[in-house]
C-alpha cells in the first residue's frame, strides 16, 4: 500500500514516468513511426495488426513482457476533470484494460486504488508511478480475489486509504483456453468462477455497504457473453453472468442513487491473451476476425470506463458500453 503527498516524490515520480512511458510506448513507437514517449495521441491506423509474433507467458502474464507492448494510453490520454475528486478501486489495474482505466481515471482527477496478483508487482509499479505523476493518490493492494475475506479487506483498505469509495471497477478475470469440456477440470472451473463471478459479487457487496448516492459500479463483460467461443466455455459463461448481474444490481441500487454499468470489450491486446487465454494459433491472427481487422489496444477502451462512471451520465445505469471493433456487442 502506497500513497503520495509531497511534491518531491511527485517530481521523482515524473522522472520515473518519463522512463515508464518511454518503455511502455506502444508498438507503433517501437516500429519507429513516432518518437518514444512523445505526448501525441497514437493514430488508430498505426496500431498493430496481425500476424503477431509467437509468444507465451505463464499466467497471469505481464504487459511489460508482451511484443508488441500494449498501448494503455500512457503517453496519450488527456483528462478534462470528468472524475474530479472521485475515489476509485480497480481490480486488475496493473495491466491491460484495467491499467488503461486506471491511467484515464487518474488523469480525469480521481484517486485510484489498484488490485492485482503479487506476481504482477512489476506491472503494478508502473501504474502506481503513472497515477502519481498526475498528482493523484495511488494505492496498491495486491492479493488473490478468489478469497472472500481478502475481497472484504480489499474494499475496506481501499476505502480507508482513499477516504471513501465512489467507484468500483470489477475488471480482473481469468481466461484459459481449453479445447474440450473434458479438459476443464473442476479446479479450473472453480478458479474461473471464483475470479470472474464470486469476486465481483463479494466486492460489490462490500462496496455497496460503503457507497452513497452518486457512486458507481463498473463491471467488465465481453462480446463472449452473447457469442461464446467453443474453447472458452467456463470463461464465456462468466461474462454473461456479469452482464446479467449488472442489470439486476442497476435496478436494485437505483433507489439508493448508485449506478451500475458494464463495459463489453471485443478482442483486446492484453496479457490475458498471451498467458493461456488464447491458443498460439489464435494469438498470431488475434483480432483478424473483427471488421477492423486488428485487436483493440487498451487505450481505445479507457474512455468507456470513464463514461460508465461519469456523473454527467447520471441517467445511464444498467447500460452496456461496447468496444468490439465492429463485431457486435451483448444485448
Ligand atoms: P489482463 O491480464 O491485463 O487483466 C486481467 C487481470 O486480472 C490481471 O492483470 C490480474 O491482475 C487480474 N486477476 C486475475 N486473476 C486474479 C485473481 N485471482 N486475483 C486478483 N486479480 C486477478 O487482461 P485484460 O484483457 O485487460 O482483462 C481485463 C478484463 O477485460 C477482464 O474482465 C476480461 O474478461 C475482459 N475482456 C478482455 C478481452 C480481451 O480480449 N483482452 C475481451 C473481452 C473482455
Ligand atoms: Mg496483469
Amino acid at each position: 500500500m502506497t500513497d503520495i503527498d509531497s511534491s518531491r516524490r511527485t517530481f521523482v515520480a515524473r522522472a520515473a514516468l518519463a522512463t515508464a512511458a518511454a518503455a511502455a510506448a506502444p508498438a507503433l513507437a517501437q516500429e519507429g513511426q513516432k518518437q518514444p514517449g512523445a505526448p501525441t495521441a497514437p493514430r488508430a491506423a498505426d496500431y498493430p495488426k496481425p500476424p503477431f509474433p509467437v509468444q507465451q507467458q505463464p499466467w497471469p502474464g505481464l504487459a511489460s513482457q508482451m511484443t508488441p507492448r500494449p498501448d494503455h494510453g500512457e503517453t496519450s490520454y488527456k483528462g478534462s476533470g470528468r472524475l474530479a475528486g472521485k475515489r476509485a478501486l480497480i481490480t486488475g489495474g496493473d495491466s491491460g484494460i484495467g491499467r488503461a482505466a486506471a491511467i484515464a481515471y487518474a488523469r480525469e482527477g480521481a484517486d485510484v486504488a489498484i488490485n492485482y496478483l503479487p506476481a504482477e508487482e512489476r506491472d503494478a509499479r508502473e501504474v502506481v508511478e503513472l497515477i502519481r505523476s498526475t498528482g493523484r493518490k495511488a494505492v496498491a493492494i495486491p492479493g488473490d480475489l478468489r478469497d472472500e475475506a481478502f475481497c472484504q479487506r480489499l474494499v475496506e483498505e481501499a476505502a480507508r486509504e482513499l477516504g471513501g469509495l465512489d467507484i468500483l471497477v470489477n475488471n480482473a478475470a481469468r481466461q484459459q483456453t481449453k479445447p474440450a469440456i473434458a479438459n476443464i477440470s473442476s479446479e479450473d472451473f472453480d478458479a474461473t468462477l471464483k475470479t470472474n463471478v464470486y469476486a465481483p459479487f463479494w466486492l460489490t457487496k462490500a462496496a455497496v455497504a460503503r457507497m452513497g448516492p452518486g457512486a458507481v459500479i463498473v463491471n467488465t463483460s465481453s462480446e463472449q457473453a452473447s457469442d461464446p467461443s467453443e474453447d472458452l466455455v467456463d470463461y464465456a459463461l462468466t461474462r454473461a453472468a456479469v452482464l446479467n448481474f449488472t442489470k439486476s444490481m442497476a435496478k436494485q441500487l437505483a433507489p439508493k442513487g448508485i449506478r451500475v454499468n458494464a463495459v463489453a470489450p471485443g478482442p483486446f491486446w492484453t496479457p490475458l491473451q498471451v498467458s493461456g487465454g488464447a491458443t498460439p494459433e489464435k494469438l498470431q491472427k488475434f483480432g483478424s476476425q473483427s471488421p477492423l481487422g486488428r485487436p483493440g489496444q487498451p487505450a481505445e477502451i479507457a474512455s468507456l470506463y470513464v463514461a460508465a462512471a461519469d456523473p454527467a451520465l447520471s441517467y445511464s445505469t444498467g447500460q452496456i458500453f461496447g468496444a468490439t471493433g465492429g463485431g457486435g456487442q451483448p444485448a
